[in-house]
Parts: C-alpha cells; sequence; structure tokens
C-alpha cells in the first residue's frame, strides 16, 4: 500500500466525527476544535444547515463546467451578494486561497499592464509558485527558488515607507488585515490608509487577503471594513463553503470582463457541490449573525488568554475569533500538551499560539481553553 506523503508534522491523533466546535477521535475522546482545519470550520463542523444543502446538491448534480449555469451556482452568487459592500461586483471562483491570490495578481497585471508585486515581512499568501512569491518566510520559499522575480518587500506596520515602496512600476500591492501564518499581527489602520492612497496615487491595484480574516472571523464579514478601506480586489477562501474547498477574488464590477475567454480557468472552480455549501454558509453568516458572535466570543477568549498567568506569555494578539498568545518561547511546543488536554490549536510564527475556534464556542469552552493553555504552560517553566 502506497503511503500519504509527510510535509506536516504529526500528533497522532486520528478524528473519526465532528460536530460544531468538537470533534472526537478513534477512542470516543472528545476535542474542542480551536485549529478548525486553520480556520475553514469556522461555522462548525457539520453544521446541519451546510449538511442540509450539501445533502440536497449530492442528489442532484455535482459537476458542471462555467460554461454552463446552474441553480447552486446562481443560489451562492445571490447569498454571497449580500455579504460584499456595493463596491465589488464580481467575484472569480476557484478551489484554493492560493488561487485565489494567483487569480488577484493576474487580474491587476492585466489591468496596469504592469509587473512589479509589493508585499510585506511576514505575510503568508499560500504555496504555489506565485503566491508562494509573496510570501516571506524563507523556510517555504527557499527551495524553490528562483520564484517570480519581480518582488518587492517592505516592512509590514511602517507607513512612513509607504510612499517609497509602491512606485510607478507596482502592478499591485497585496496584504493581509491580520497576518495569519506570520504570527497573528493585526496591521494598524494608518498602514493600511497609507497602502490605499498610495496604490491609488501611483495607478497600482490594492488587493486585500482575506483568506484566513474573512467571512467573519474578526467580528466584520470582512476584515477590511472594521478599517474603513477598501481594496481594488479581495481573496477570500478557508471558511466559505463550511469545509469544503474553495477560493474567491472579489473585485470591482469594471474588472469582471478582464479575462478573454480561454485566458484563465480552472477544472473544479464553481463545483455544484461546494457552490451549495457556500450558499448555504453564506445564509447561515448574515441569519445568524455571526460576525456579532464572534466578535462577542472573541472578547470573552481574549480575556481569558490574557488571564493566564506564566511569565512564558507575553501578550494577546488579534481580533474576533482569530487569536494568538504570543510567548517568549517557541509555541510549537506547546501543540501536543494542549491537545491532552483536550483543545486542538495552531502555532503562528515562531512564538505564537494560534486559536481560530468555530463561531459557537460557549462560555465553558473558553474556561477548558484557559485552564489548557495555563496548564500546558506551567508545566514547562
Ligand atoms: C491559508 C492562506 C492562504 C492559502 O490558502 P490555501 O487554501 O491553503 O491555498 C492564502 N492567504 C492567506 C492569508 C491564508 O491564510
Amino acid at each position: 500500500m502506497a503511503r500519504i506523503a509527510r510535509y506536516y508534522r504529526e500528533y497522532g491523533l486520528r478524528i473519526v466525527k465532528g460536530l460544531l466546535q468538537y470533534v472526537w477521535d478513534d477512542g470516543g475522546r472528545r476535542y474542542l476544535d480551536c485549529n478548525t482545519n486553520h480556520g475553514v470550520a469556522f461555522l462548525g463542523h457539520a453544521n446541519p444547515k451546510i449538511v442540509e444543502a450539501v445533502r440536497r446538491q449530492l442528489e442532484e448534480v455535482w459537476a458542471v463546467p462555467l460554461n454552463f449555469s446552474t441553480p447552486a451556482r446562481e443560489r451562492f452568487i445571490e447569498e454571497f451578494s449580500r455579504l460584499l459592500p456595493a463596491k465589488f461586483g464580481v467575484v472569480f471562483l476557484q478551489n484554493t486561497g492560493t488561487e485565489a491570490v494567483e487569480t488577484a495578481v493576474k487580474i491587476a497585471k492585466k489591468i496596469t499592464r504592469r509587473h512589479t508585486i509589493v508585499a510585506f515581512t511576514n505575510s503568508f499568501h499560500g504555496r504555489t509558485m506565485g503566491s508562494l512569491s509573496i510570501t516571506w518566510n524563507e523556510r517555504y520559499r527557499k527551495a524553490f527558488e528562483p520564484l517570480y522575480p519581480h518582488v518587492r518587500f517592505g516592512k509590514f506596520n511602517v507607513p512612513t515607507e509607504v510612499d517609497k515602496l509602491v512606485q510607478e512600476d507596482t502592478c499591485c500591492v497585496v496584504v493581509e488585515p491580520i497576518q495569519g501564518e506570520g504570527g497573528v499581527n493585526p496591521a494598524t489602520p494608518e498602514f493600511l490608509k497609507a497602502l490605499r492612497e498610495e496604490t491609488q496615487r501611483k495607478g497600482a491595484l490594492f488587493i486585500i487577503d482575506e483568506v484566513q480574516t474573512g467571512f467573519g472571523r474578526t467580528g466584520a464579514v470582512w476584515a477590511f471594513q472594521k478599517y474603513g478601506v477598501e481594496p481594488d480586489i479581495f481573496t477570500a477562501g478557508k471558511a466559505v463553503a463550511g469545509g469544503l474547498p474553495i477560493g474567491l477574488a472579489v473585485a470591482r464590477e469594471d474588472f469582471g470582463d478582464v479575462f478573454e475567454p480561454g485566458e484563465h480557468g480552472s477544472t473544479f472552480a464553481g463545483n455544484a457541490v461546494v457552490m451549495a455549501a457556500a450558499a448555504a454558509a453564506s445564509r447561515l453568516l448574515r441569519e445568524e449573525d455571526v460576525p456579532a458572535k464572534a466578535e462577542r466570543a472573541g472578547a470573552e477568549l481574549a480575556k481569558a488568554l490574557g488571564e493566564v498567568e506564566s511569565r512564558l506569555a507575553v501578550r494577546v494578539k488579534g481580533m474576533g475569533l482569530m487569536l494568538g498568545l504570543e510567548l517568549r518561547v517557541k509555541a510549537d511546543q506547546f501543540l501536543q500538551p494542549l491537545l491532552e488536554r483536550g483543545v486542538l490549536g495552531l502555532t503562528a510564527g515562531v512564538n505564537t499560539l494560534r486559536f481560530l475556534p468555530p463561531y459557537m464556542i460557549t462560555r465553558e469552552d473558553i474556561e477548558l481553553v484557559h485552564a489548557a493553555v495555563s496548564e500546558a504552560l506551567k508545566r514547562a517553566q
């Protein structure tokens, strides 16, 4: 029998079931899921409303290319449109976050006819060659160089350097409103405003990567709404289809015809089952006011993490239910101890424990996180 290639750390956990904020292992033990497959299961595992929509779609039709229309896609665009600020009138369908970023950059290259991309220290935009070229961490990039050569990295959150960074040759600026993989680092309002103004002045496009921050997690549907700054294009992915693979680039309506037929595409893009899931997820987000719930639960979780008494804990970072606990030491040594105490988490950067729980996390769940983190850190000092 072949084996599955190994390029992830393994924790010896075999998950056999998921329901809302919990998963269960093959021994019947329950875990609070603050990993959620890198934030994918933000609406909870097997959310009944999404399950029902997918189940219905499975009996209708699965695979319909973008050349033909199909009701699942019509329902998706109707529901998803209600989550978009007025400026955004067109959605490019893809299957993953990295493809969404690639698509956004392709749009920008074609519209501006320029080729230099500006990105930032500690950025993460994906692992295909284009997105990897604007991802900062050497550990992800080194073995695959040369990558796309026309990239300028600037310092994240340094608005005074933006003027020098964005030039007449700049095609686009790509930034995460809160850096996820890079350490749960929120952008400052001044920084995003400087990027918005400078791209406008120099004729470059401003791309905000919402693959991790988007779809309600930060307390707004899109994190840029919290900043009062609108990009020309933004990307989404992870949570949008309730757990199925999706990636989206969202743009001004007039960018909708930028590609000639055949100039861009993807076999699986707009898959009917994924569209049914994303339509149900979009509806649920609005009807249950998920962003407001993420905001409230996020404030409680941030408070609980801030009350962890340990000399190893430095500070709590993030927004809504995208939170990091920065430590004085490497964070990955605590994932196993947390797991043993019934909590699945992630790391971000080197020193940050990251928590991306589903929006329905309760006060009791938050107390469990507090206890598990407190004990895990206590054992280490
Ligand atoms: C996860 C992530 C991506 C890549 O998404 P994939 O679905 O893994 O390709 C891109 N940008 C950001 C900000 C992400 O967090």
